[in-house]
């Protein structure tokens, strides 16, 4: 059963600079629990570069989606609108309040949450509206936060893929009442695990902070602003080790130059493997005008789901290990207990999920890596229907 090792891994986590000196000074401090040095220096530097009024660093993305969830009071039958197309937590951290998760259909070209088909999921019972920018390029977010205005319900967005990246010139998780980010080892910046949460809505904060310690008010108590901390709200363990933190904030320090990184790679894939897709009839990722991404994946739309397969065995006897990506959610076996309306129809993300490839695509990738993996792409031929031989 087991896979020769690949020669090209899909992803490969490695330090960039300073991570291991950091973690080395969070030990000479002797304070590694949460909340020190470097986890304040991590939310200094996303709260001042995304200009933010505050971000706190947390355990997971999961995790801050689930703080957006007792933050914004989500309770059992309140609706949340997530797109199907998404990772299980954009859902989970909902579900976990007792949401209903009402799924919505993709775009097909952004692979984003369909906007123009999102008045469609909203009724009286809605509660929260949860775009995820895939990929790192914006979702339409006008259109969504205007629809998410008229109808009186706060946008999360799930920018595990985005940081970084820019929509009509706003930072991707600073324009819904709050954005959660992901530092788990598949995204760009990493600590192994964690993540962040951004209070663009600075009413939100002090709760947000008590959630997130337990339910206590310690950050106040460590403030100076009262005199014990006691047990005020409702709340959990979130706050992410110091250890961790100063891992992280060797790697957020060193942001400019990952992303430059992967813009290279990403354009490099883009330019070469146009004439060959163009040839096989697939398509490359699109990315509108008006969105500067964040260079999080580099994907390949294949023209069937037979062809993708053969596509990922093709790139795997060279070595090269390249992977499909969500299951849509909507047809999930946790979800069948929702699945009795007539609207639970995501075609787009169902077609998208069989088709979608992504390319192996990290920070440490040199371009002999790069080059490998397109001579093996492009070894590769589609045969799409149109061309074989008439069946007779
Ligand atoms: C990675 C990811 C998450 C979860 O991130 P964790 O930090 O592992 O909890 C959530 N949503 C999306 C879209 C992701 O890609």
């Amino acid at each position: 059963m087991s896979a020769p090792h690949p020669r090209i891994p899909f992803n490969r986590s490695v330090t960039l600079g300073a991570e291991l000196d950091y973690i080395r000074e969070a030990l000479d401090s002797g304070q590694i629990s949460g909340d020190q040095t470097f986890s304040k220096k991590c939310q200094k530097l996303l709260e001042q570069t995304l200009q933010t009024p505050r971000a706190l660093v947390t355990t997971s993305c999961t995790h801050a989606l689930e703080i957006a969830a007792l933050l914004l009071n989500i309770k059992p039958e309140d609706e949340v609108i997530v797109p199907s197309f998404t990772f299980v937590s954009t859902a989970t951290a909902f579900a976990l309040r007792g949401a209903r998760i009402v799924f919505a259909d993709i775009r097909p070209d952004t692979l984003n949450l369909d906007e123009t088909r999102l008045t469609e999921r909203i009724s009286p019972r809605t509660r929260l509206i949860v775009p995820v920018h895939y990929a790192g390029v914006g979702c339409e977010m006008d259109s969504i936060l205007a629809i998410a205005d008229q109808h009186g319900v706060p946008v999360v967005e799930d920018n595990a893929h985005g940081l970084f990246g820019k929509y009509r010139g706003r930072w991707l998780g600073t324009m819904g009442a709050l954005g959660t980010q992901s530092f788990h080892e598949t995204k760009n910046i990493t600590c192994g695990e964690g993540g962040a949460l951004l209070l663009n809505d600075q009413a939100l904060a002090e709760r947000a902070e008590i959630i997130r310690e337990k339910g206590t008010n310690r950050a106040r108590f460590f403030r100076g602003q009262v005199d014990k901390y006691s047990w005020v709200d409702i709340g959990s363990s979130y706050v992410i080790s110091d250890v961790l933190a100063a891992f992280l904030y060797g790697q957020l320090e060193k942001w400019p130059w990952i992303q430059k990184r992967r813009s290279e790679l990403w354009g490099r894939y883009q330019s070469i493997l146009q004439s060959w897709s163009r040839e096989n009839l697939v398509h490359q990722p699109f990315v509108p005008e008006h969105c500067d991404q964040a260079w999080h994946m580099y994907y390949l739309l294949m023209p069937s789901l037979e062809i993708r397969q053969a596509f990922i065995q093709h790139l795997k006897q060279r070595g090269i290990l390249a992977v499909f990506h969500y299951l849509p959610l909507h047809l999930s076996e946790y979800a069948s207990r929702w699945r009795t309306t007539d609207s639970f129809d995501c075609p787009i993300a169902q077609n998208i999920s069989d088709r979608i490839v992504r390319l192996p695509f990290f920070n440490s990738m040199s371009n002999d890596q790069q080059d490998e993996v397109l001579e093996a792409v492009m070894s590769f031929q589609c045969q799409p229907s149109e061309t074989r031989e008439p069946a007779n």
